[in-house]
């Protein structure tokens, strides 16, 4: 699973946080292999400490897991994720809603900073979203989960591995939106390829 950095003028944004700790069920299922987040941030020549807004895609327990290293700082989900995140056995409900944690429901797009934008993508999961930022090139999309793999953001395809989602139409309008956006690069939550537009 792969959390994001955007190195922003007017501070750090985080995009996602990983698979938190000392959770039975989900270390038995799922055997995660943790990297440390702030060693990980640490070797962009940055500190965990500095992150001054957290943005969640969507808050099953890969991506939110380590929000509670995030105690007062801003931590921005649509408002249709959080209530989704409190139906039984959606995540670890500790992991989303910690002492000191502060939440943002945002409804829909919503601009964050300069040129950079969040951009309700739902299908995988009901409140799911996704990160915009304009760089000098045009604009990075970080589409997160709303695609697994390259190839399925390539082929505007759900993918095997959603066929049992059952929204699957909101689920494809967000990938041809994400593709009307027209990023020159694109990043994955579980893909570590990126995807760019095929040359004409
Ligand atoms: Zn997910």
């Amino acid at each position: 699973m792969y959390a994001y950095l955007i190195e922003h003028p007017d501070g750090l944004i985080l995009v996602d946080t990983g698979v938190g700790e000392g959770n039975e069920l989900i270390d038995a299922l799922y055997r995660p292999e943790r990297r440390d987040l702030s060693e990980a941030i640490a070797r962009t020549g940055h500190r965990l400490e500095d992150v001054a807004i957290v943005v969640n895609s969507h808050l099953h327990f890969d991506h939110c897991g380590n929000n509670r290293l995030f105690g007062g700082v801003p931590i921005l989900v649509q408002r249709v994720e959080y209530e989704a995140a409190h139906e039984p056995y959606y995540t670890d409900p500790s992991w989303v809603d910690f002492p000191g944690a502060f939440i943002t429901q945002l409804e829909g797009d919503h601009r964050i900073a300069t040129g950079v934008r969040l951009l309700s993508t739902p299908g995988h999961t009901p409140g799911h979203q996704s990160v915009l930022v304009d760089d000098d090139q045009g604009s990075i999309l970080l589409a997160a989960q709303a695609a697994y793999t390259v190839r399925d953001f390539a082929a505007s395809e759900i993918g095997e591995r959603n066929m049992a989602t059952e929204d699957k139409a909101t689920w494809q309008a967000s990938l041809r939106r994400l593709h009307g956006m027209q990023p020159h690069i694109t990043y994955f939550s579980h893909d570590a390829m990126e995807w760019r537009p095929p040359h004409p």
